[in-house]
């Protein structure tokens, strides 16, 4: 429970064996005792007391450990709502830490993140974030652009002192040293996305090459499958699975799975459609055959994406290798595997980590935007820094210049919560899971 009411409701329910006054009670204790209602024992509990304003929601705060369980959880939930306590909304308590200043915007957004992390490396950049290194960085931009601002005001008010251009000089030499840092942050997306949403990939080959082998000998290896969801848009399923810390989307499995007799198994157009929408294509061939016609249609519609071509069957006699006419120009990304086997997969799993840098990434030291909402804002400052170029370029008067500065400040501003409506900020918290 949160708020400054809390330890009234607490108090109707629990009885503590050292019973003290409210405010002799210290913040971080924990009391033992007893939740009773009419003189019957409830449930034996610890009760973790906070004290505004160090608690996660900066107000007065207490944590209830049962001895859990349906029924005795929903009973004593049950008590606090009847004696004063409301229930949250989803993401209230992290709203109200939010609201109450002590974590902006970025943060916030950041502990969805943490919660929902897939792999460790996710964990650890949203766990970054959480402790506010995103926000620092805004927020030494920001800095950056209201020091020239104050010294434009002082032009705008004081015109007699003619020194525009100095001024002018001084806009320009910020903005060339804001700009590669929002485009850095910007471009680190392009890695945020695939560590948040999983590389997407799909596994294309036909029939008979060795497609399900290699799913079920991939999903044999991820010790934690988090999540297996139907597709939105397609009755496909997407599996994900997480592989010596890649986030990996396996797209349209039931696609592989489901084909059993020959009639069914995929064509070569289903595999044009689902190649698509892939950040990655893994192909599969049979390594003991010539490469028929199909094969040649499947290293067409490759060439032009993030490919991996699998030589599969290496246990058997392979007639064809890497030095294939057709396979040349294609080298550099061919692995041979068995997939029945499990042989050759950990060469598979280095190959995707060094084609998505995640290898070179240092999650220690990088700061890494995984938020689309934030990605955006910093689009839009950077096209923002853009106009205010524009506006230099056009000899505009030093207070329109002043405007269009402001509205990368704006930018900034909603990216850490400062300028932010309230829509917005319902529609973040939203998205949290109740009681967080
Ligand atoms: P798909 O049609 O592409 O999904 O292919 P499957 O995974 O169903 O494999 C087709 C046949 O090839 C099955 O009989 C598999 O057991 C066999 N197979 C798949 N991978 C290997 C492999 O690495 N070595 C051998 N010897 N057989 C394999």
């Amino acid at each position: 429970m949160s708020g400054k009411e809390c330890f009234k409701v607490l108090d109707k329910i629990f009885v503590p064996k050292n019973v003290q006054r409210e405010e002799d009670i210290k913040g971080y204790t924990i009391k033992y005792g007893h939740i009773i209602e009419n003189g019957d024992i409830i449930d034996e509990v610890l009760v973790s007391y906070f004290k505004a304003p160090k608690s996660y929601t900066t107000e007065n705060m207490c944590e209830i450990n049962t001895h859990g369980g349906n029924v005795l959880m929903k009973k004593i939930l049950d008590m606090c709502l009847k004696n004063g306590a409301r229930l949250a909304e989803p993401g209230e308590f992290t709203k109200r830490a939010f609201l109450n200043g002590r974590i902006d915007l970025m943060q916030a957004e950041s502990v969805i993140d943490v919660i929902n992390s897939k792999t460790e490396k996710e964990a650890k950049t949203s766990m970054k974030q959480l402790e506010g290194f995103l926000s620092k960085k805004i927020k030494d931009i920001k800095n950056k652009i209201m020091d020239v601002m104050v010294n434009i005001e002082v032009t705008i008010d004081y015109p007699e002192y003619d020194v525009e251009e100095v001024t002018k000089n001084q806009i320009i030499n910020m903005l060339d040293e804001v700009y590669p840092e929002l485009k850095d942050l910007e471009s680190s997306f392009d890695n945020g996305k695939l560590l948040k949403e999983g590389i997407k990939t799909a596994i294309i080959g036909k029939p008979n090459a060795g497609k399900s082998s290699l799913l079920n000998a991939i999903l044999k290896e991820d010790r934690a499958i988090v999540t297996e969801f139907a597709g939105t848009t397609r009755d496909s399923i997407e599996e994900f699975v997480n592989i010596n810390g890649i986030p990996i989307k396996l797209i349209d499995t039931a696609g592989i799975r489901e084909a059993t007799d020959e009639v069914e198994k995929i064509g070569i157009n289903r595999s044009k459609e689902i190649a698509k929408d892939a950040d990655l294509i893994i192909a599969i061939f049979d390594a003991t055959k010539e490469l028929s016609k199909e094969d040649l249609e499947i290293l067409d519609i490759i060439k032009d994406k993030k490919y991996i071509i699998l030589l599969n069957k290496m246990d058997l006699e392979a007639v064809i290798d890497e030095n294939d006419k057709h396979l040349k120009d294609f080298s550099k990304n061919i692995i041979k595997i068995s997939a029945l086997n499990d042989w050759g997969l950990d060469r598979l799993y280095s190959k995707i980590s060094e084609m998505f840098n995640f290898s070179e990434i240092n999650f220690d030291n990088e700061v890494i935007i995984t938020n689309l909402r934030q990605k955006n804002l910093i689009t839009k400052a950077i096209e923002d820094i853009s106009k205010v170029k524009e506006v230099i370029k056009n000899e505009m008067p030093i207070d329109i210049i002043a405007m269009f500065i402001k509205n990368i400040l704006e930018d900034l501003n909603s990216i850490t919560g400062e300028e932010v409506s309230e829509d917005i900020i319902n529609e973040i918290f939203a998205k949290f899971c109740l009681g967080k």
